[in-house]
């Protein structure tokens, strides 16, 4: 698919927002909510001590205080807190993206539990994140979110698995590992490719650097049918909006978060637009779709990659190596 690529409106030097120094998102941390849900349950710690072997009529908790060996010999499974739920969703989370939100649930005779949630990248020793979530009410369900991020700091891209430990009043520790009971990986992701449908990457006339007359072309042409989604590949502000009927059509301008890149989305559908100039958007939030207006013989994004702010002292880099990456994961 051909396009005329590079003949984007230059905004003039002093007309355009502020780009730099964004500080960050604006995005909160992540944060635990943790907090009991529901107030209605049962509270676990009334429940009879059925089970228990000691006699005597002593409670349960009362006994395991007041002795030794016999108390350690009293710490049956029925005794301990049980991992009852722990899932998450989604299993892929993009950097500055939506968080992953776990879920999880802990019944035990105790009414509340402490509870550490960790992060385990694979192929590292130990757990990268350590979230101490405090109290935690047992019989209910709790979610926390992760952003995969500590404040500016992304977490590495990889598969983390994720560790619940738990201990209850008592000093009695989850029953099982719940390593295995979390299932499926999270995959930490810093990109999300532009356009997630079906889509092409031509020959070498949507090349980057392709011949164009009087210029190089300055993207990679992304094939894809009219209206289909064109998303952020990463969250950031929003630095250029506008029209050129003889060269873009319907463009964007997106200054990446915590990184160099500049990224430029051309020939989008007229009217398509969800986002303005200033905006702050998160990795894979739509943008746009694709479209073919400007000089365009047919629907595609026009796509770029700039090292450095769009006109404003960055160059174009070839996008198609990062784009391939993106692609093998989305
Ligand atoms: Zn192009």
């Amino acid at each position: 698919m051909l396009c005329a690529g590079a003949l984007a409106v230059v905004p003039a030097a002093g007309a355009q927002t502020p780009v730099t120094g964004s500080g960050g998102t604006g995005l909160p941390d992540a944060q635990p909510v943790g907090q009991p849900q529901g107030a209605t349950d049962t509270p676990a710690a009334s429940q009879p001590a059925a089970g228990g072997s000691q006699s005597g009529g002593a409670t349960y908790h009362g006994s395991l205080n007041s002795v030794g060996q016999r108390g350690r010999r009293l710490r049956k499974r029925q005794d301990r807190p049980v991992l009852a739920l722990f899932q998450v969703a989604p299993t892929t989370l993009l950097a500055y993206g939506t968080p992953a939100t776990i879920t999880y649930q802990i019944n035990d005779r105790s009414r509340f539990v402490r509870v550490t949630l960790a992060f385990v990248r694979q192929g590292s020793a130990g757990a990268l994140y350590r979230y101490r979530l405090g109290r935690a009410r047992t019989g209910v369900p709790h979610a926390f979110r992760w952003r995969g991020a500590r404040g500016s700091d992304l977490a590495p891209q990889g598969s983390y698995h994720f560790r619940l430990t738990a201990r209850d009043s008592q000093g009695h520790r989850l029953v099982r590992s719940s390593q295995t009971l979390g299932g499926a990986p999270i995959e930490v992701r810093n990109h999300s490719f532009p356009v997630p449908s079906a889509h092409s990457f031509g020959g070498a006339d949507a090349r980057f650097g392709a011949p164009r007359s009087g210029h190089k072309h300055q993207g990679q042409d992304i094939t894809a049918a009219a209206g289909s989604p064109v998303v952020a590949p990463r969250a950031g502000l929003i630095t250029w909006r506008a029209y050129q009927a003889s060269g873009a059509g319907y463009y964007l301008v997106l200054a990446g978060e915590n990184e160099t890149y500049n990224y430029v989305f051309m020939h989008l559908q007229r009217g398509s637009i969800l986002v303005n100039q200033g905006d702050l958007v998160t990795t894979g939030q739509q943008l746009g779709s694709v479209g073919t207006t400007g000089e365009s013989s047919g629907p595609h994004l026009h796509f770029e990659i700039w090292d450095g702010p769009w006109y404003h002292g960055g160059h174009p880099i070839d996008p198609l190596p990062m784009l391939q990456i993106w692609d093998s994961y989305s």
